[in-house]
């Protein structure tokens, strides 16, 4: 199986990912759908990384799993429910800034040169 070790993780393309997602992180795995591994994808995933290290595989999948449930007990959808777990929304939030930082240092690099 094609899984490419990377700075800090390792990564399996094509790998076996949930329904409806094109990605998911278990440890320091990330798995992700075949060309789905975008730059945004990658930081998304790799915040997870971060998370599974900050708490431990009890603690990640309890936050995880109990923030969802409760969410789908307020009668929120699957979508509804998944976009408001503390650690989806850490891992958006990290992502979409990284990019905008990056497409901010490529301009003003080529403004400078
Ligand atoms: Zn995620």
């Amino acid at each position: 199986m094609p899984v490419e070790q990377r700075d800090g993780y390792r990564l399996w393309e094509g790998g076996p990912v949930p329904k409806g997602a094109d990605g998911i992180t278990l440890g320091s795995l990330v798995i992700v759908r075949h060309g789905k591994a975008t730059p945004y994808m990658l930081r998304h995933e790799l915040v997870h990384v971060r998370q599974w290290r900050r708490y431990g595989v009890v603690g990640f999948s309890a936050r995880y799993l109990g923030h969802y449930l409760l969410w789908r007990l307020r009668r929120k959808g699957h979508r509804g429910a998944y976009l408001r777990i503390p650690m989806e929304i850490e891992a958006d939030w990290v992502a979409r800034r990284q990019l905008s930082t990056a497409v901010r240092d490529e301009l003003s690099q080529r403004v400078a040169s």
